[in-house]
């Protein structure tokens, strides 16, 4: 088994991916996540490529998100909860800009509905100042885009919210969770998506993090994990397993319902077996190139942003 990086950045995933010829596939920790958790998500999401319409959870996500990453950019010493806080609407504006269905969360003239999501965003914000002082810190890599060849031919690829390097060289990855789910119905998720960023800066460059970090924001708590090298072969060989185990159900077009808590928040219940509905045929012309896979965040409230 050999990795490789293939790229460490910002950019767009099209513009950005450069995958060596031997790749066959690629698998991001979201898309692997819903095989784990259901496989006949898994094929709503990444083989049927069924549109899922944004919820008020998963918006709120992404611009709590998008504030955090901004926040940095401002001066270390500007980095205060009123900057966080101003930054709120117009990062608004300029994710219903470049996401117009976003929009649609609001109905026309919805001027307090609104400003209420605008508050319970600012309301998480407030839950990350309480677990950290961003002035205090210089993150290495914001909003990243890291992959890695294993098993000679799967990408595995993912979206890093924030990589800390300290002075002595240690990594410590961090997540913010803002969902408003029950966590315990989500950790796994996002231990499994942790670990899964952890594997690739271990194999590209040659370093364990020493810190996987979760900040849940609604709660304001930090969840801190630190893999080792052992632990982290495992779980390449689970994520390898999973891809033959995916590439196994596209051969076979089988694909079952795993019903779970995870169903409460799942967009498809009405083409799911569990709750009497029927999938729609299985694509003729399969997953399409699997290196064009879109980015991964937000699928599920608490899960994935
Ligand atoms: S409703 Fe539940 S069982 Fe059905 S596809 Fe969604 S997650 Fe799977």
């Amino acid at each position: 088994m050999t990795a490789e990086p293939v790229i460490d950045t910002q950019e767009s995933p099209a513009a950005a991916v450069v995958a060596p010829p031997t790749v066959r596939a690629s698998l991001s920790p979201s898309r692997a996540a819903d095989f784990k958790t259901c496989p006949l998500l898994y094929r709503f999401r990444s083989i049927d490529r069924l549109p899922e319409r944004p919820t008020p959870e998963q918006a709120r996500g992404t611009l709590v998100h998008a504030v955090l990453e901004r926040l940095f950019d401002l001066p270390a010493a500007a980095r205060t909860p009123q900057s966080a806080g101003d930054l709120v609407a117009p990062q608004w504006d300029r994710l219903v800009t470049e996401q117009p269905e976003l929009a649609a969360l609001f109905a026309e003239g919805d001027t307090a509905g609104l400003a209420d999501f605008l508050r319970s965003a600012a309301a998480l914000l407030e839950g990350y100042f309480a677990v950290e002082d961003p002035r205090r810190l210089e993150p290495a890599e914001r909003e990243a885009l890291i992959s890695a060849v294993v098993d000679d031919e799967l990408l595995i690829r993912g979206y890093l919210d924030r990589l800390d390097v300290a002075p002595d060289g240690a990594l410590r990855v961090v997540d913010y969770k803002t969902g408003g789910a029950p966590r315990e119905a989500f950790e796994a998720r996002a231990l499994f998506q942790l670990k899964f960023y952890a594997l690739v800066l271990w194999r590209t460059r040659g370093v364990v993090p020493r810190v996987l970090r979760l900040l849940y924001l609604k709660d304001a708590e930090v969840c801190d994990y630190s893999p080792d090298a052992d632990e982290l072969l495992r779980f390449e060989r689970t994520v390898v397993a999973l891809w033959q185990a995916i590439e196994q159900a596209t051969e076979r077009q089988d694909f079952r319902p795993r019903p779970s808590r995870l169903c409460d928040w799942c967009s498809h219940q009405a083409l799911c077996p569990s709750f009497g509905g029927t999938p729609p045929p299985f694509p003729a012309t399969g997953p399409g190139d699997p290196l064009t896979d879109a980015r991964s965040r937000p699928i599920a409230p608490g899960a994935d942003e």
